[in-house]
């Protein structure tokens, strides 16, 4: 039953129907499971945990998507409008009744009982509790059946390995962070984030719940902790598997290129083509070795392990139970010592003070080198290694505090679903020299090789070793076939990019109702391409189109009598071939409505290649549309339809110093919007988002939300930094890295609210920097908060009409602008900025300046008539709402154009307020270590610009305001006390409307007035 019957309602209400509906195969399955247990008929309850997975995959991966925040999507949600219109409505309206919470579903409170949840500690588990508890009698009866039966304690009494491993798939696929739980975390907090910032006044409860403590990420953590309690009591998973063949395919000058098949058979490990594979990587013999001669170690010395190493040490084959020692020998095979981190060297040269790692550090070129470099730099200064496996285990200085464990490489499988029980990756060879820099003695030009490839390649060359090798299956939530086999595709691939395409030929070769496949492949010689069979074989049936680029031989690839060929031709890259075909490519592209074949497109390879394919594709669009404008739009829709799928290889982009362009926080700042473009900086590189808004997956909002800032919490937050396949994703678009200003190590004391406090030059900027970024965030939350008036909020509502609901909103966006925004800015930030700048000066300035200087405009009769407008507009929205004609007519011109002008004005102010603050940072930009001596003057004028901002937002505004707001005093048609009856009937803004155009440009245009009333 629709309560504001808009499209946002629709989609997210019905798709938790769908998701409940897609449950059922699983419910019917989960019986069986029981019974299967009851009849101790391991098979069968493999099957049908087999089944539920499926269940699982599909309501994670097609059916919560529909829920979709990008806005080319069709099934699009607005999260902006979802906050203002359908999000209220879910929160109970008598206090501590049950609302349609999401810890409601009964699909939650079956599964818990299913897999035996041992605990719900955390709120959300609680919440859940309760909400079962008031559940419909037979759902109750049934789930406390379900819990009679304990599945868990089964398949670890039968000990059977297979099973096991379903059952761990299983509870990833329910709870893991690419299952069920986890794409529905990841999709909550994007809703969240932009519900705190543009939902309801009354939820945000006050400044430091929104922007300092960021409420929704509090939500978020509740999430994953009732997530991980369903982990409670078992062990890690991971699995087990042994190398079954390999072959080298090719070695060149630099790299090589080379197959595994890994052997699964029993191992209950489930994947499908397009996923990938995580290897946990160990150390070789002669890098071991190396770092051992550094830390004069034989190698049998024990070192007790930190929690961080004794979890992750039980995710190595023969490492299972608790472990509290490991010998030096076993923490340099598993423990990452090559390349040298940031954060390695830092600690580093904080124990040891040795120069040559502060030139290392200054000069960002230490991924050029391992750690056992390292080690020898620093004996050479004087400081004795032993130290480091000597040290306690609690004191810093200890090894195990120094090397993290190595963790997982995400490599594509290359084999379909369970093929012959084996899973098989292609790889290419990381080989490359480290510079002679700053003097070889600290940067030796040096061979090095790759951690996770150079093992593999030892599992590759040494078959006789026949080792255990622990992996984990990383699903690929986007990148798999399409639903509808029938679709053709498109796989574009480069180097060992061929891999996840070699598992789609595989799975395609056996579906007779597959459609039609193509294949473009950048290769550097003909050796790369004879090494597939799958290849051979389609190409031979005529079921695969194949187009290949050889970019270092100049040959042309022909098939004749059954087999492929060269001829003399000419060398190319990829995207030349997909220019000769653009006819059909075209073709693919269009969607079946417009008589094209709607085919889904695959990218594999890495980030510069990925780009190349993409330009190469928006030509191929470009050239049979009409403009630039409309070729865009078809790309982003092409994204938005799942059917433009990238798979990027982790890239590596140069060492720190190779940077060629870096950018100051000043200039980032002025990216937040569409006409300047999008920046973001993550873990101190600039990334330029524009393109990438559009295609997002989690929508344009949430990043636009965090543009021109510092995002790397948010990104955090999400964990995309430990996804490496999401991570990878942003070589794509990477500008430069910001730049690294010297400040010494001059120092200042200020007084602040809780007395005296001493800081550094260095900390001084860093809280402009904050406050600067900070700003530009309240920026875009108040850009978001007012863009609702260009869609329809309720039901029969056309986009841009403007409704008495959509005056009450920005109501509601303009008191909390000035009690959330604006007065926690001046009563927080700008009070800081005063206390640290005052500070850095010997001046005689009173501390108490800035807080009268705020008080004296808060007591201008311009700021009460902006703060006392709100009142004044909530009370005309009901006068409206009973007036009919022309009253009616000139009450929305009277309100709307309240809503115009405030709307304009509170972006404007967050925008001067932005500009006042960047000056201030500028000027440490400008003069670094010499700000004390120099930036006195600028620094003061930026605060002065920061009041004159609020003072002239102020005046300017009540200046406009002040003839609207006469009007409103002077009533236009009769008060809604004299008509309850019409009052009900226009609830919501429905029975009244007036097409205003567009309300989001600058100019506020009513073009055309309607009267329902009188139609
Ligand atoms: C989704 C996804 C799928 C993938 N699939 C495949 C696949 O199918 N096949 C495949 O071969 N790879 C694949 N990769 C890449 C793979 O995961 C590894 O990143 C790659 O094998 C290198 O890892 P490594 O341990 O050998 O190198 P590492 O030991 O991690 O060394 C790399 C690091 O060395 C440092 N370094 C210093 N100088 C250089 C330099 N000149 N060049 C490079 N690094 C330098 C950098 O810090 C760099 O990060 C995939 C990656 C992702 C994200």
């Amino acid at each position: 039953m629709p309560t504001v019957g808009n499209e946002e309602e629709r989609i997210f209400y019905l798709t938790q129907v769908e998701i409940h509906t897609a449950f059922t195969p699983a419910l019917q399955a989960l019986i069986r499971a029981q019974e299967a247990v009851q009849n101790d008929d391991p098979y069968a309850l493999e099957q049908e945990l087999q089944l539920m997975i499926n269940a699982f995959f599909s309501i994670s991966e097609l059916v919560l998507q529909q829920i979709d925040p990008n806005p080319y999507s069709k099934t699009y949600v607005d999260q902006v409008i979802w906050a203002k219109t359908v999000a209220p409505f879910a929160v109970p309206v008598v206090p501590n009744r049950p609302g349609p919470s999401g810890t409601a579903s009964p699909v939650f409170h079956l599964m818990d009982a299913f897999l035996s949840r041992p605990r719900y500690d955390a709120v959300l588990g609680h919440e859940a509790n309760k909400l079962a508890d008031l559940s419909p009698r037979h759902w109750r009866d049934f789930i406390a059946a379900v819990r009679q039966i304990s599945i868990r304690d089964y398949i670890f009494s039968t000990n059977k390995a297979s099973l096991k491993g379903t059952f761990d798939t299983l509870l990833e696929a329910y709870a893991g962070d690419k299952g069920y739980l986890g794409a529905h975390r990841l999709k909550a907090h994007g809703f969240l984030e932009i519900a705190f910032k543009a939902g309801r006044s009354v939820t945000i409860g006050g400044f430091k719940g929104l922007f300092r403590e960021k409420t929704w990420k509090q939500i978020d953590s509740e999430l994953s902790l009732t997530r991980q309690e369903r982990y409670l009591g078992l062990p890690q998973h991971y699995d087990i598997v042994r190398p079954s063949s390999g072959q080298l395919i090719s070695q060149g000058d630099r790299n090589w290129i080379g197959m595994i098949q890994l052997k699964i058979q029993g191992q209950g490990i489930f994947y499908r083509a397009g996923d990938r594979c995580g290897i946990l990587p160990e150390n070789s013999d002669a890098l071991i070795r190396e770092t051992l001669n550094a830390l004069q170690a034989q190698g049998i010395e024990q070192v007790a392990l930190n929690q961080q190493w004794q979890y992750a040490i039980q995710l190595r084959a023969g490492y299972a139970g608790e472990r509290h020692y490991l010998s030096i020998e076993e923490l340099l095979r598993f423990g990452k010592i090559r390349p040298l981190t940031r954060e390695m060297a830092r600690m580093l040269y904080r124990i040891t003070r040795a120069d040559a790692l502060r030139q290392l550090l200054e000069a960002q070129l230490e991924d050029q080198l391992e750690l056992w470099d390292a080690l020898r730099l620093i004996g050479a200064a004087g400081f004795d290694t032993r130290r480091f496996w000597k040290a306690d285990s609690w004191d810093e200085e200890n090894l195990c505090h120094l090397i993290p464990p190595e963790t997982y490489r995400p490599y594509s499988i290359a084999s379909a679903t369970n093929a012959d029980e084996s899973l098989h990756l292609t790889i290419t060879g990381l080989d490359y020299t480290s510079p002679g820099s700053l003097g070889s003695a600290i940067v030796p030009a040096k061979p090095r090789h790759g951690t996770a490839s150079s093992f593999i390649r030892r599992l590759i060359e040494h078959p006789e070793a026949n080792p255990e090798v622990s992996v984990r299956i990383v699903p690929a939530p986007r990148f798999h076939l399409p639903e509808d086999a029938a679709r053709p595709i498109v796989m574009v691939a480069a180097g060992s990019g061929i891999a996840p395409f070699l598992g789609f030929l595989q799975a395609r070769e056996v579906q007779p109702e597959a459609g039609e496949n193509w294949l473009f492949y950048g290769t550097q010689t003909t050796s790369e391409l004879f090494r597939h069979p799958e290849i051979h074989s389609m190409v031979t049936s005529g079921r695969l189109a194949l187009r290949v680029a050889f970019s270092q031989e100049d040959s042309h690839l022909v098939f004749k009598d059954g087999a492929f060929l060269t001829e003399p031709g000419q060398r190319a890259h990829i995207d030349k071939r997909l220019d000769e075909e653009a006819e059909i490519l075209w073709q693919l592209i269009r969607p079946v409505a417009y008589g094209g074949r709607e085919a889904y497109f695959y990218i594999c390879g890495r980030a510069h290649f990925a780009n190349t394919v993409t330009e190469a594709f928006k030509k191929v669009i470009r050239r049979y549309t009409q403009d630039d404008d409309q070729a865009q739009q078809l790309f982003y829709r092409l994204v938005a339809d799942r059917r433009y799928l990238l798979d990027v290889f982790t890239t590596y982009s140069g060492p720190a110093s190779a940077v060629k362009q870096t950018f100051d926080a000043s200039e980032v700042v002025l990216h937040d919007n569409e006409s300047a473009g999008y920046w973001m900086v993550l873990s101190g590189k600039v990334y330029d988002l524009t393109e990438f808004v559009n295609l997002h997956p989690g929508g344009k909002r949430i990043l636009a939300n965090n543009m021109g800032i510092d995002a790397t919490g948010a990104y955090h937050a999400v964990l995309h930094h430990a996804r490496p396949e999401v991570d990878s994703l942003l070589g794509l678009y990477e500008i430069g890295a910001i730049r690294r200003l010297q400040f010494g190590n001059s120092w200042a004391v200020g007084i602040g609210p809780n007395g005296l406090f001493y800081f550094t030059l260095e900390e001084a900027f860093t809280t402009w920097v904050r406050a600067l970024y900070l700003v530009t965030e309240m920026e875009n939350a108040i850009r978001s908060d007012f863009d609702f008036f260009a869609r329809a909020t309720t039901r029969d509502e056309l986009h841009g009409e403007l409704t008495p609901l959509k005056i009450h909103l920005a109501v509601e966006a303009h008191k909390r602008f000035l009690s959330t925004f604006l007065a926690g800015f001046l009563d927080e930030e700008v009070q800081t900025l005063w206390a640290v700048t005052t500070g850095l000066f010997d001046k005689q300035v009173s501390i108490q300046a800035m807080r009268r200087e705020i008080d004296r405009i808060a007591s201008l009769r311009a700021a009460t008539l902006v703060h006392e407008s709100s009142e004044a507009v909530q009370n005309a929205i009901e006068a409206l709402k009973i007036s009919t004609g022309m009253a009616r007519q000139t009450w929305f011109q009277v309100l709307g154009g309240w809503c115009q002008r405030i709307r304009v004005a509170n972006v404007e102010c967050f925008t001067n307020l932005k500009m006042a603050v960047r000056e201030g940072v500028q000027c440490f930009e400008q003069y670094e270590g010499q700000t004390m001596r120099h930036g006195y003057e600028p620094l003061m004028l930026a605060m002065n610009h920061i009041t004159t901002a609020i003072e002239t937002y102020y005046i300017a505004l009540s200046a406009t305001l002040e003839p609207l707001l006469k009007q409103i005093g002077q009533p236009v048609g009769p008060t809604p006390q004299d008509h309850p009856q019409e009052m009900l009937t226009t609830l919501l803004g429905h029975g009244s409307r007036i097409d205003v155009g567009d309300i989001t440009g600058d100019t506020f245009t009513h073009s055309e007035v309607l009267f329902l009333d009188e139609q």
